[in-house]
């Protein structure tokens, strides 16, 4: 399939018929024109990362990441619809829609000495982890910088030509998942490279070395230093990629439960009800995600933090706290205790809070609450947030059948379609004559 070129790096050239293929049916055509208008500009641009990894197992590539020798600023200036992101990579996202391509600047090495924390280029704390990882260099080195051999392949589309600094075209055939370098440093450069492991092992179905798997074992306390916010983002790629129901079990297998949620031990017990709740759940999602139906990262968050929420209220409710306030007590709690891991958005607090509120109104079935209830704004959330205790064994299965029948004798009016004004708006109101 793949003309192999002996060198450094090895090139590999796709046969042109399957590279014209391979160009047109899985490459986002923005990615193309990125990389077009970067090489017109007399910059070198290739397409890096996770997209030719998926596209060459097969798969369907989840975003588009490009790979070039300029800098932030020199692309930014090139791009009308870009946007220079964060402080400790930069990083700049191009605009299409709602397709963001993102572009890095060709990561150099860092001095082993600079360890000034104010530096805007290159700042590594004393423990070795990266604190600005800013400092640009060539293809070669940024391969280096990139943290799986499958995750460092370089595709410049026009000549159909691969370029491999790390023998990741061999470890994607043997499923193979190898961390570029020493495995200890470079899990203290960036302890979140523990759960990138995690999930490409879920995720690609491919296999770590013990050594590897020791490494992380040892470093995944480090991620305790990692802020919540990218914490939580991390968390969304873990739990609504797809594969939530295998991931979490990866997740237990390699014990880093404890760094994302805060009442971690009932859900490592496969047979707890907590974790029952949690599986049922995120299989769902999986399903939902396969449908192409949306999800709300609430949902989950809900799922995983309901058996905290039910066990804070009972000890409110012991001291006399009545049943609403015990549970607005216990839903806060709750909160800012798994906020302290990983830190969920104030929307999305509100959110969970109205699907656990629902789960007591859903008890009320006489006519006139039954009415309110079906038009709550979150009342589907909270149905099937029902549906799923049931399905877990936590309630008996009663309510869930009511609430069924009731939506088929109660059909709500369908919701108008949005209908869009495809002329553009005047600039003005018309004079008034
Ligand atoms: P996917 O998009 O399927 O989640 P991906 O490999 O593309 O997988 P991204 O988070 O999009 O993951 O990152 C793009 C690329 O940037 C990666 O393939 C990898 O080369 C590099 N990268 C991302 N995060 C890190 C990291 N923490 N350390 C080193 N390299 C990284
Ligand atoms: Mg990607």
């Amino acid at each position: 399939m793949l003309t192999i070129v002996n060198s450094k790096p090895a090139i590999s050239y796709l046969q042109s018929s399957e590279q014209q293929t391979l160009i047109d049916k899985c490459i986002s055509t923005n990615a193309l024109k990125v990389i077009s208008r970067l090489k017109k500009a007399n910059f070198k641009a290739y397409l890096v990362g996770g997209a030719i990894r998926d596209i060459l197992l097969g798969k369907h590539p989840k975003d588009f990441d490009v790979a070039t020798d300029a800098t932030p600023e020199e692309i930014r200036k090139l791009f009308k619809n870009a946007l220079i992101i964060g402080r400790r990579f930069q990083i700049v996202h191009i605009r299409f829609g709602r397709e963001i391509i993102e572009v890095t600047t060709f990561r150099g090495k860092h001095e082993p000495t600079e360890t000034n924390k104010k530096s805007k280029v290159s700042a590594i704390s004393k423990e070795g982890m990266l604190l600005r990882d800013n400092v640009f260099g060539n293809m070669e080195e940024d391969a280096e910088r990139r943290d799986f051999s499958v995750n460092a392949l370089y595709l410049d589309p026009d000549k159909g030509a691969i370029y491999d600094y790390h023998n990741g075209l061999k470890d994607l055939d043997d499923r193979a998942l190898h961390l570029i370098g020493d495995p200890d440093t470079r899990f203290k450069e960036d302890p979140v490279r523990v759960l990138r492991a995690a999930r490409f092992v879920s995720k690609l179905d491919f296999t770590l070395d013990n050594d590897t798997i020791a490494s992380m074992k040892a470093h995944a306390p480090l991620l305790h230093k990692i802020s919540p916010s990218r914490l939580f983002d991390e968390s969304l790629k873990l739990y609504n990629a797809g594969f939530g129901e295998k991931m979490f079990r990866t997740l237990c297998e390699f014990e880093l439960l404890p760094y994302l949620l805060f009442d971690h031990k009932p859900l490592s017990d496969e047979q707890s009800l907590p974790r029952k709740l949690a599986d049922c759940a995120l299989k769902n999602t999986d399903k939902r995600l396969s449908e192409g139906k949306s999800i709300t990262p609430a949902f989950i968050y809900a799922v995983f933090l309901w058996p905290t929420v039910q066990r804070l209220m009972d000890t409110h409710k012991a001291q006399d706290v009545p049943l609403f306030t015990a549970f607005h007590l216990a839903a806060t709690e709750a909160q800012t205790l798994q906020g302290q891991l990983t830190h969920i958005p104030k929307r999305l607090q509100t959110a969970m809070r109205e699907i656990w509120e629902l789960q007591f109104r859903l008890t009320q079935t006489t006519p006139k609450k039954a009415e309110r209830t079906v038009t709550h704004p979150r009342f589907r959330a909270g149905y099937d947030f029902l549906l799923l205790r049931e399905e877990a064994g936590e309630i008996p299965t009663e309510l869930g059948a009511f609430w069924t029948e009731y939506q088929k004798q109660h059909p709500l009016p369908e919701k108008p379609k949005k209908t869009y004004n495809t002329r553009k708006p005047r600039r003005r109101p018309n004079k008034p004559k």
